[in-house]
């Protein structure tokens, strides 16, 4: 079979690294986005990965940008759906691909929480829609959970795992199609337990981080949960699990004082304050710590591979 031809949709911070993924990789890659600078600004963002990353900068002749939808995704046979989270954008946008692509076109989300099947309702072959959720940014974060929807082809999922295996990422199989697959689910169930704990003056979020950070989160990357649980022991979890589970947030709404952060303008580093106060400074310094940690990660991953 000839080499699949990629389209991706929606060229903002999730979109333009995957198409990225993809040049860096060798296929032909077709971006687009309606709005006019977002599509603009595409190119230099995606060079300035090319540099970050030290991949050959012949890969970004293999990305064309398309401001026509339909043009954008006739010929693919992959197309990444990255438009913004919300579900009547995503809906439509799967209804009009079911009409421009191929009929044997891989129709993929990358949306993080909302059901694979109500994005996917309009396809009349919903046997090709399926979620594939990166984690930002794409091209450092080795991780995609592939999603298989009640309606998608078991064939489409292993053929998205390894077109996804194929440049690099570590694919997983998420089987049922609910609202934050596994990450999110695991990611947000701590996020309420530490506002919860924040908001109950148990400690401040500085020590919320630090506890994580310097605590079980130092041993994460080599030791997941489940390995943990096996390494000390399922009756010892069973013990801890006795006496804790009651007493862990277990409210069915967002909690009462995030509402109020988000009332009083305290959205995070963009506002100079959230649950920390930021400083610009300390904030680009911040991320610069991110990125050249995952930049190291990524490098030795590639080395040991
Ligand atoms: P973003 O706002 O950076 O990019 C979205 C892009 O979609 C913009 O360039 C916008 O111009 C474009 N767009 C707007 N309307 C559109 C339409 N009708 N058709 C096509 N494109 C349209 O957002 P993002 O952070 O890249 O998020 C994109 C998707 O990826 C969302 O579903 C989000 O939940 C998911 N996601 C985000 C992250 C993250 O950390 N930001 C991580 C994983 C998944």
């Amino acid at each position: 079979m000839d080499q699949p031809r990629i389209a991706v949709i929606g060229a903002g911070l999730m979109g333009h690294g995957i198409a990225q993924i993809f040049a860096a990789a060798g296929y032909s890659v077709s971006l687009h986005d309606p709005v006019e600078e977002a599509l603009a600004g595409a190119p230099e963002r995606i060079a300035r990965v090319f540099e970050l990353l030290g991949h050959d900068k012949a890969g970004l002749a293999n990305i064309s940008y398309e401001s026509d939808f339909a043009t954008a995704v006739e010929a693919a046979d992959f197309v990444f759906e990255a438009a913004p989270e919300k579900l009547e954008i995503k809906a439509d946008i799967f209804a009009r691909l079911d009409r421009a692509c191929k009929p044997d076109a891989v129709l993929a989300s990358n949306t993080s929480v909302i059901p694979i099947g109500d994005i996917g309702a309009g396809v009349s072959d919903g046997g090709r829609v399926i979620g594939t959720h990166f984690w930002n940014p794409p091209f450092l974060v080795p991780l995609v959970e592939v999603v298989q929807a009640d309606r998608t082809d078991p064939a489409i999922v292993k053929a998205t795992m390894d077109l996804l295996i194929g440049v690099g990422k570590l694919a997983v199989h998420v089987k049922k199609d609910i609202p934050g697959f596994i990450g999110n689910r695991l990611h947000h169930a701590l996020k309420r337990e530490a506002i919860a704990l924040v908001a109950d003056g148990v400690c401040d979020a500085e020590t919320i981080d630090a506890v994580v950070k310097s605590g079980f989160g130092a041993r994460m990357a080599v030791l997941g949960p489940m390995e943990q649980m096996d390494l000390v022991g399922l009756d010892l979890t069973m013990d801890i699990h006795n006496v804790l589970i009651q007493h862990l947030d277990n409210a069915p709404g967002p909690h009462p004082y995030l509402a109020e952060k988000i009332a009083n303008g305290e959205t995070g580093m963009n506002a100079g304050k959230g649950f920390h106060d930021w400083a610009e400074e300390e904030a680009n310094r911040l991320r610069g710590r991110l990125a050249d940690y995952l930049v190291e990660q990524a490098r030795a991953a590639r080395e040991h591979a």
